[in-house]
């Protein structure tokens, strides 16, 4: 079944109603949603939990305070899935997938009032017709409200991708979110880096918070090969190790299938990585769009409070 990304509509500080229609026709579309959440507060996504939909991503940045039109479907476009993009036909939803629909090239369908099956119904010439197109590969939709019936609530299962810059209250959200899957204090834990750490002697940093939490150190394949002082039994990934932790923290690691494959199923996944683009967000329960030198302190004075 091809993917479906809702990007759920919200005012003052919530998701609105609305959100749980475009469940529905995201549905009918035979797709598989996601909800996307553009917030400041990670916890309204909380509540964007609907039957039907296995995953929501908050996408946290500032620059959602207030709508301005290219730096949200830049943050967006930056780190939501590939798929079908569904949003409310309201002024502020169309123009935002108008604009990410040119970044990705996709084709655009606005204020959608049937679907069947691929075939997207909307007025045209103000009404006083109907046209009916017959869709192919990944679109975007908008949806008028209150034609498709809402999506029944259900549990948020919920991974934030963080583009604030505001690493402190980061980091804090971590523990929490972590806190509520896991006993953090007897996790068992894995740390890796990647090439984005620079040298194999910002390897210590890892090690400190490894020490702090009892965890082991791992690494990627493209740090293994790089650097000598960086064994090969560190190795996670296809050709390395496979490991299953509570937790697991890639820090500086792009996310290439072969690192997904050794570490994926592990219950917990945390990525710190500059590039809101890296793959690994896509897979991460919590991700911190930062460097790891400015975040890495935080974590392990975090850690380093929580422990003691
Ligand atoms: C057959 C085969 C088998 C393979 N097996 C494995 C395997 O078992 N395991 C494995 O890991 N790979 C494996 N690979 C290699 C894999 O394809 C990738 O090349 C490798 O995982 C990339 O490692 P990386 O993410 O550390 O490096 P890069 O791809 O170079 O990514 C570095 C990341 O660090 C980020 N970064 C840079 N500076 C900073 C900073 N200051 N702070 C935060 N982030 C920063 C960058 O944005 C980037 O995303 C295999 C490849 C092949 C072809």
């Amino acid at each position: 079944m091809s993917e479906s990304m809702i990007i759920a509509e919200t005012s003052k500080g919530i998701v609105s109603p609305v959100t749980a229609e475009l469940v529905s026709a995201a549905i009918a579309l035979g797709t598989n949603p996601t909800v996307i959440v553009p917030c400041t507060d990670s916890s309204i996504a909380d509540s964007a939990g609907y039957d039907g939909v296995a995953k929501t991503i908050a996408i946290k940045g500032d620059c959602f305070t207030n709508y301005d039109a290219s730096s949200w479907a830049s943050a967006i476009d930056a780190v939501m899935p590939s798929g079908s993009i569904v949003v409310a036909a309201t002024p502020q939803s169309k123009d935002l997938a108008a604009r990410i629909a040119a970044k990705r090239g996709l084709a655009v369908v606005q204020d959608v009032v049937k679907i069947d099956g691929k075939n997207l119904t909307s007025p045209v010439f103000s009404g006083k017709a109907m046209q009916t197109v017959s869709a192919t590969g990944d679109f975007v939709i908008s949806v008028r409200a209150n034609i498709f019936q809402s999506a029944s609530e259900g549990t948020a299962n919920v991974s934030v991708i963080d583009q604030s810059g505001d690493v402190a209250t980061a980091v804090q959200e971590i523990m929490e979110r972590a806190s509520a899957r896991l006993d953090v204090s007897e996790a068992n834990v894995i740390i890796s880096g990647g090439r984005g750490m620079g040298s194999p002697d910002n390897f210590s940093h890892l090690e400190r918070i490894a020490d702090v939490l009892g965890a082991a150190v791992g690494a990627s394949r493209a740090a293994v090969d790089t650097w000598d002082e960086i064994p090969h039994n560190m190795q996670v990934g296809q050709t390395g190790k496979t490991v299953n932790p509570n937790l697991y923290i890639a820090v500086g690691i792009s996310g290439a299938i072969q690192h997904l494959a050794g570490m994926r199923s592990s219950k917990y996944i945390v990525a710190i990585n500059k590039d809101a683009d890296a793959p690994i967000f896509s897979h991460a329960d919590y991700g911190i769009v930062s460097t790891w030198e400015e975040t890495l302190p935080i974590l392990e004075a975090a850690l380093s409070s929580m422990m003691s």
